[in-house]
Parts: C-alpha cells; structure tokens; sequence
C-alpha cells in the first residue's frame, strides 16, 4: 500500500515543475526518487518500518492531523 501521506504535484508555494513529482504532504516536500521508493512500498520498502517522517508523525500526530 502506498504511504496515504504521498501525493504527485507539479508545484507548491516555491517550486513549479512541467511534470508532477512525489510530495510529501507531512514534511510539505517534494521526494527524491529514492525516498519515493519508501513512500510507495516498492522493493523490500514499507513506509511504516522504513520511513523516519511516517513513524515520528504516527508517534506524536499534531492537533490539526487529518
Ligand atoms: S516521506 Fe514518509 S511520510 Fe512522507 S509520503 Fe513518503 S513515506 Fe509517507
């Protein structure tokens, strides 16, 4: 299963792209391909082990979490 906190964007409030990239909504980001690896469980990956954002933002979700 993908990470529910993955999305494919062409921008955010300071970059702009011609093509959508992995963004991360937790850390408000875009991804590298590598860590997009993690976010969408391919491999041996899977983001609740693998992933350091997706366990910190589990462990201690902020009041506004949706
Ligand atoms: S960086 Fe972690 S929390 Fe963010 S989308 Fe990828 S797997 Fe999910």
């Amino acid at each position: 299963m993908t990470c529910p906190r993955l999305e494919y964007r062409a921008a955010d409030d300071e970059h702009e792209f011609d093509h959508v990239r992995p963004y991360c909504t937790v850390t408000k980001e875009f991804v590298s391909p590598m860590k997009a690896d993690i976010c969408n469980d391919r491999f041996d990956f899977h983001h609740e082990r693998h992933c350091d954002v997706f366990k910190a933002r589990a462990e201690t979700p902020p009041a506004d979490d949706d």
